[in-house]
């Protein structure tokens, strides 16, 4: 390693090998990967980041479908690291779509430099540990190779889209796609008769752009959602410069909060005040943009009891005041799971799409589908026929962007074997026996960035330590990988996100065991309990 001064930019080649070889490899370039490039490099480490896409942005650059933008507030996701970035860049709405999101990523590679240190097009086939050089050694689809001593998975929670193995899909005439990989050329839906299989968050959003333009639409719903107005608009120039003038505060704020969000609960019960300051509270946050409508309501409407079946009642009624048919509406109302047991999509007009004579809702948990015909669906009832058919059927969350690239670790075991029944992590990062592997991709949760900048960070310092104290390799204890697997199985029966089979816990996937993927603690306990591991010499990690 050499300190920045030294550092060429370009890789070095290995003569002998022909292996490009670098500090730190990195795949992928989404917000983390963007990020852990800049900071290593920061910190005087060559690095090289390896992104399958043809573009930087991760979920921002595969996301092109109609409607796809933020739930967090813009100017609270953006990253925080430059104050100059900070000030130059002005978010347009509160509530960012896609193309202003990918934008802005492709500034933050320009205006840091970050480009001639990704290769793009480059997916990764597999990682493998060198135990006598501890090195990893990367191979590219392409047959490219690269060896660097420590491996970075910024591969994304939620990027391994999903579709199920629906048989007969070969055989459909018309055109399809899975919404994570919407073509850059756009899809082609005027006036065409097109079926969405899905309803979560993503769905949520597609749908409503969508029926403005198609000629009929039919949803394939499994599973009834929570839906709450998003309420975003343009952000005009007071706001702007209120909000440019106060990123410390508002980034001090999300730091404090469980999820990293700048709505804090409120500390009362619900079921402490009186039902009418109750209904007060509901239908002032219902008013409101974003999240505030949980996040900042009574702080135990987001625990499983009563609070949060009065404040899932509030919204199956506010679903129900808007769908005109009331069979429609009964099947738009969740009543299989709490709400805040999944993931809670913000919508701009999704029921009144309902309302629509060229929409039809199709419920196939009571009749499957069966199958895809060349003509479009079929399910147990009837066949349904179509011109395109868009798969919002979700990811592979957490786990499937690694599982889907072979990681051999000491002595040949893949990160897939070993994760089988389960992710087998210290903290999420690392897992024992893959040594100078970090997992940043598994350990982030809530407002995303504000998550990943603090985890990147502690990562890049626990690196520097390796090479300030001239140690060659730190994996985690298999000791300290138990200890937090059982807090997680623990502490996440008693939350809310294990209660609904979702993404969370791998529900929506085939065979996938059910656990909890993510951390069970909030932001602030994640954040200390690194601390606290790092002041203590990497307690839990063994340095050689
Ligand atoms: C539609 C959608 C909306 C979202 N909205 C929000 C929101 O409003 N707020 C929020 O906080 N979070 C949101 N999220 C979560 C979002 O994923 C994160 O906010 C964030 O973008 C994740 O960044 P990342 O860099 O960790 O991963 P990603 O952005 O997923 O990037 C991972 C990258 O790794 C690449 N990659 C994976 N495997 C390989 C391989 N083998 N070889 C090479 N490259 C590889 C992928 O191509 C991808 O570009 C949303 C997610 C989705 C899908």
């Amino acid at each position: 390693m050499k300190n920045p001064s030294q550092q060429s930019p370009t890789a070095k080649t290995d003569l002998v090998e022909e292996v490009d070889q670098f500090d730190a490899i990195i795949i992928g370039a989404g917000v983390t990967g963007l990020y852990s490039l800049y900071r290593l490099r920061e910190r005087g480490f060559s690095v090289q980041s390896f992104e399958e896409g043809s573009g930087v942005g991760g979920t921002w650059f595969w996301n092109r479908y109609p409607g796809c933008r933020f739930d967090s507030e813009s100017y609270s996701y953006g990253y925080s690291f430059s104050e100059e970035l900070l000030q130059e860049w002005d978010w347009k709405e509160r509530f960012s779509g896609q193309p202003e999101n990918e934008r802005y990523l492709n500034y933050v590679a320009d205006k840091f430099d970050l480009r001639r240190h990704i290769r793009l097009n480059s997916r990764v086939a597999s990682a493998v540990f060198d135990e006598d050089a501890n090195r990893w050694e990367v191979l590219l689809e392409d047959g490219h190779r690269a060896r660097g001593q420590f491996l970075i998975t910024s591969v994304g929670i939620l990027s391994a889209g999903y579709i199920p193995d629906f048989e007969g899909l070969d055989s459909f005439k018309g055109n399809w796609c899975h919404t994570g990989r919407w073509p850059k050329e756009g899809m082609d839906l005027a006036g065409k008769r097109v079926g969405v299989i899905g309803t979560g968050a993503t769905a949520v959003q597609l749908i409503t752009e969508i029926a403005k333009e198609v000629s009929h639409l039919t949803v394939f719903q499994r599973t009834a959602n929570y839906c709450a107005p998003l309420r975003n608009g343009p952000i005009d120039d007071e706001e702007q410069r209120e909000i440019k003038a106060s990123y410390p505060e508002i980034f001090k704020k999300c730091m404090e909060t469980p999820g990293s969000f700048v709505h804090q609960f409120d500390p009362r019960s619900a079921m402490d005040v009186s039902p009418e300051d109750r209904l007060e509270q509901y239908e002032r946050l219902w008013k409101k943009p974003g999240f505030g409508k949980w996040l900042s309501n009574f702080y135990d409407v987001m625990l499983p009891g009563e609070a949060n079946e009065d404040y899932a009642e509030f919204v199956r009624n506010k679903i129900r005041e808007r769908v005109q048919d009331p069979v429609v509406a009964e099947m738009l109302v969740p009543k299989d799971h709490m709400f805040g047991s999944k993931r809670l999509p913000c919508e701009s007009g999704y029921y009144e799409v309902y309302n629509q004579d060229n929409v039809l809702l199709v419920d196939v948990r009571q009749a499957p589908i069966e199958r895809i015909t060349p003509r479009g669906v079929q399910t147990a009832d009837a066949e349904y026929e179509l011109d395109v058919i868009i798969f919002a059927t979700g990811y592979d969350a957490v786990t499937g962007s690694l599982n889907r690239l072979e990681i051999r670790g000491q002595g040949g075991q893949t990160l897939k074997e070993k994760f089988a029944n389960g992710p087998r992590t210290y903290m999420g990062i690392s897992s024992a026996g893959f040594p100078n592997l970090f997992t940043v991709n598994a350990a982030s949760v809530g407002n995303f960035v504000r998550a990943a900048e603090p985890l990147v960070d502690w990562v890049s310092e626990a690196i520097c330590y390796v090479r300030d104290n001239q140690f060659k390799r730190i994996t985690a204890t298999l000791e300290a990988e138990d200890a937090w697997v059982n807090h997680v199985n623990e502490a996440g029966a008693k939350i809310l996100r294990t209660q609904a089979n979702s993404w969370f816990v791998g529900a929506n996937i085939p065979g996938k065991a059910r656990v909890l993927l993510t951390s069970p603690d909030s932001a602030p306990v994640m954040r200390a309990k690194r601390a606290e591991v790092a002041a203590n010499g990497y307690e839990g990690f063994l340095l050689e």
